[in-house]
């Protein structure tokens, strides 16, 4: 008998979804009740597994930071008592959530994986088997310090995945850092890839619901839509922008605009539209206007880390200063370049 113990924390999403008149929607108790007598729960490699349904099943598109705070605080009260947990969500932003939780569950000593299905299990060609089992394993047998993203035979450190299948098994990818682990007849850990286990306890920050706004750059941006988002009172904007991080340099009043915010201690981060690759501000003529602007590099960070990131440290009582310097350096991995 495996005495390994994780706990599961069922949030809703397509995993255990029912068929209705408008599509896929949670019910409560359905999935719980199919999957309560798994043969497989009953293998001596299986840990043993607790099961928490929440009370509000969703649709990961209605997820909102007060959820993720649930979701963290939910795993610190059963800290103790657990090896290792699985969030099973929904894919649509679990990217988001992975990234959120990598940043607020503070010096994670256990694995928390993150995971879901493209298929609801009750269907017959479901991806929910493989997704489920295979995290329980994870997050019961091995030591990993992190939060990951469990699907379709990767583990992923959270943080740096996106969604990038709508609809094919292959559903995540993990543009710019190797997978954690890959799963085939055996599952192969890359322990030199994970993160130092810490030596503080587990603690969580919060996530006050952000002022924060990603706004994608594209031929013939008017200034006028940025002057109009900046005067919303934001603390903080992620631009994607083109390639290594350029921008249009032949327009003043945009360059004007991002650099009286910078200076009025609106932080804006520079994330490159490419699926892959960093950002360089020191590359192109386009980029420098960027960079004396006050815009600082997201390097390789996804959008949804960038986000998530930024509104974890707003959240904290970091000054602008701290945090555009935590902003440019790695926290939780989630970032391949560090500022010279
Ligand atoms: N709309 C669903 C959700 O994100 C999609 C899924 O789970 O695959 O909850």
């Amino acid at each position: 008998m495996n005495h390994k113990k994780v706990y599961v924390a069922y949030t809703g999403g397509t995993i255990g979804m029912k068929p209705s008149d408008k599509g896929f929607i949670p019910e409560s108790g359905y999935f719980t009740e199919q999957i309560a007598s798994l043969p497989e729960f009953a293998s001596p490699d299986m840990p043993q597994v607790k099961m928490h349904e929440y009370e509000n099943l969703i649709d990961s598109s209605n997820i909102t930071p007060e959820d993720w705070y649930f979701i963290s605080q939910d795993i610190k009260s059963r800290y103790d008592e657990f090896d290792g947990f699985v969030v099973l969500h929904g894919t649509d932003t679990m990217a988001y959530t992975a990234s959120a939780l990598s940043f607020m569950l503070e010096d994670l000593s256990k694995p928390v994986i993150v995971t879901g299905s493209q298929i609801p299990w009750s269907q017959m060609r479901t991806d929910a088997r493989d997704n489920l089992i295979t995290s329980l394993l994870l997050a019961g047998n091995y030591d990993i310090p992190e939060v990951g993203l469990y699907f379709h035979n990767r583990l992923y450190r959270g943080n740096r995945t996106r969604k990038l299948n709508a609809s094919g098994f292959h559903a995540f990818q993990s543009p710019n850092f190797p997978a954690i682990a890959e799963v085939g007849t055996k599952i192969k850990l890359h322990e030199e890839l994970l993160l130092k286990d810490p030596a503080e306890r587990l603690k969580i920050q919060k996530i006050s619901p952000p002022k924060v706004i990603i706004l994608s750059l594209f031929p013939g941006f008017p200034a006028e839509l940025l002057e109009n988002v900046l005067s919303s009172s934001i603390q903080g904007l992620v631009l994607m922008t083109y390639g290594m991080g350029n921008a249009p340099c032949n327009d003043g009043k945009l360059l004007k605009l991002l650099s009286d915010a910078s200076a009025q201690g609106v932080i804006i981060v520079n994330c490159t539209q490419c699926y892959k690759g960093s950002v360089d501000m020191r590359g192109y003529e386009t980029g420098h206007g960027l960079l004396n602007a006050g815009v600082i590099s997201g390097f390789d960070m996804t959008p949804e880390a960038t986000l998530t990131k930024l509104s974890y440290l707003l959240s904290s009582e970091c000054t602008v200063e701290e945090i555009k310097q935590k902003m440019q350096i790695s926290l939780r991995g989630e970032l391949t370049t560090e500022i010279e």
